[in-house]
């Protein structure tokens, strides 16, 4: 044939105690060194409250410690907003309507470009102290939060001047005062996805970031004083569950938008039932990841990984339920027990760190709960990762349960940590039954190889989102939200404008 062949090289075999270039991780070959980011972004001893323009004290002077879970330590105090500083706050908002509804929509893009810009001049700051507030891994903050917080206001400030071509025919007209509630997981991708619509339709904001993750959300109010944006367009109040249930209550909002859990989410609609307020609720969910047997199987334990340990969990849509196919379910759960073995949980300000720390003592609470729960039913319980955890700081490894039936607690409520729940099936019906039986309906994922089955499934799923060969990924451009107890209204895309506009 005229071609010589190099003789094949010995392959190395990864063979347990055989070979001493075994995948051993205890041995310290592939131990990475520390590298922690070194940028520390200043934290005054105390914060006020945004509103109009400048920061307030609240009434009466009450303040609350904000918390780095990963060393318990306290970073700041903020204020906590009283009902009459929601008052003033609404009040300001209220005030700044009538001329930022008026400007040119040109004229709203150009302020919200330069929000975008200036997040994205502040990234690092703004990663490190996303990571110090809150506890998820600097290259989660770093790589998806900051970035996608800066993508947010670049899309809607695009769409302030050409709300006419979202709604051909009608004539978009502001909403209102819109208030704006947001939880600890994302706290400024959240703030983003909440401000930067409204701002492009006109509408004027009042925001409470989440008690345990403030900081973020203040610096975006820093940010807005620095670009010029007119004093009152967007409040930020800083408080616990009673600020926001003021923010809900308070006559002088026109629209209450609310990211958070179901229970908070029901008693918000209660509240708001019988007003001509406008809502819409982005709450929790159970989200289903299903495995087919003709999927690419490295790839999907990648997307599990992606699915439920991204942000130790913390993340509305995780996919916390993983049906896979039973012919190959031995397989993916061999697979994935290696891969958990490999994630390191530690340090959140260490470039390395795949899991980070629990948002709050509140939160493990919940987390252990669930894991005493699910071996209480009677699923097993994996736990292979060995990371070695610091002193201080709430911290979770990351584990899966098999055996787990329908009925179980772990398979039906949300969890909202780093624990996933195993179970297998047959047929495509099946999964697509087993999925849906759930009162949630945020999202879901699909791993195969057959583009048919992609869109036979897809379409089959009462989901706001469906992932194909992917999961946890998220744009600006489309639509998030629910079905369900998971919540009503869109955020983000075309779609998620209407929500702010009356037509
Ligand atoms: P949460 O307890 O419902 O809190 C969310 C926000 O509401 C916080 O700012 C909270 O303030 C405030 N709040 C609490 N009680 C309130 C009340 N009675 N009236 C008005 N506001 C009130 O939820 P969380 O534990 O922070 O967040 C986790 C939940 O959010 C999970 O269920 C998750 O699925 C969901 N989530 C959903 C999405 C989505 O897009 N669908 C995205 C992210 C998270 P405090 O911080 O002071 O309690
Ligand atoms: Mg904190």
């Amino acid at each position: 044939m005229g071609v010589t062949t190099a003789p094949p090289s010995p392959t190395p075999v990864f063979r347990p105690g055989t070979s001493p270039a075994r995948l051993d991780f205890s041995s310290g070959i592939f131990e990475y060194a520390a590298a922690p980011e070194s940028v520390r972004p200043g934290i005054a001893d105390a914060y006020g409250l945004f509103i109009g323009g400048a920061f307030v004290d609240a009434q009466g002077g009450k303040r609350f410690a904000t918390i780095n879970p990963a060393t318990d330590e306290t970073l700041s105090e903020v204020a906590e907003a009283s009902a009459k500083d929601v008052d003033r706050a609404v009040a300001a908002a209220r005030d700044a309507l009538p001329a930022w509804s008026a400007l040119p929509g040109l004229e709203r893009g150009k302020f919200m470009f330069r929000i975008a810009r200036r997040i994205q001049e502040r990234a690092r700051e703004l990663a490190v102290l996303e990571t110090m507030d809150g506890g998820k891994p600097i290259k989660e903050s770093r790589d998806v939060d900051i970035p996608l917080a800066a993508a947010h206001f670049f899309y809607h400030a695009g769409w302030a001047d050409k709300l006419a071509y979202a709604f051909p025919g009608a004539d978009p007209k502001p909403v209102g005062v819109c208030g704006q509630i947001i939880p600890w997981n994302f706290p400024l991708l959240m703030a983003a996805w909440k401000i930067a619509p409204a701002l492009a339709c006109g509408n004027t904001v009042v925001l409470k970031p989440a008690e345990t993750t403030p900081l973020t959300a203040l610096r975006l109010a820093e940010i807005c004083a620095e670009v010029g944006l007119p004093a009152g367009v967007v409040n930020i109040i800083t408080g616990a569950g009673e600020t926001g249930a003021a923010l809900v209550n308070h006559p002088g909002v026109d629209k209450i938008a609310f990211t958070g859990s179901t229970d908070v989410g029901k008693r918000i609609a209660k509240a708001v039932a019988g007003t001509d307020k406008a809502l819409t609720l982005e709450l929790g969910g159970k989200s289903a990841n299903i495995i087919f047997e003709d999927a690419s199987i490295d790839q999907a334990v990648e997307g599990i990984i992606e699915g439920i340990y991204f942000n130790q969990g913390h993340v509305c849509c995780a996919g916390s339920r993983l049906f896979v196919q039973e012919s190959i379910a031995d397989r993916v759960i061999a697979k994935l027990r290696d891969r958990l073995g490999t994630l390191r949980v530690g340090d959140p300000l260490d470039k390395n760190t795949d899991l980070g720390a629990i948002n709050s003592p509140a939160q493990l609470d919940t987390i252990q709960r669930f894991l005493k729960l699910g071996r209480d039913e009677g699923a097993t319980l994996h736990e292979v990762n060995g990371s070695a955890l610091p002193d201080r700081g709430n911290w979770c490894r990351p584990s899966f349960f098999t055996g787990v039936q329908p009925s179980h607690a772990i398979a039906r409520d949300e969890i909202f940590g780093p624990v996933l729940a195993v179970m297998t099936f047959r047929t495509p019906e099946e999964a697509i039954v087993r999925a849906n039986n759930t009162p949630y309906g945020l999202a879901a994922g699909v791993w195969t190889d057959k583009g048919s089955k992609i869109f036979e499934v897809a379409s089959k799923l009462d989901a706001g989102v469906v992932w194909l060969n992917t999961y946890n990924k998220f744009d600006p451009t489309s639509p998030f939200g629910g079905f369900k107890e998971s919540g009503f209204g869109r955020e983000g895309g075309r779609h998620g404008l209407r929500a702010y506009v009356r037509l």
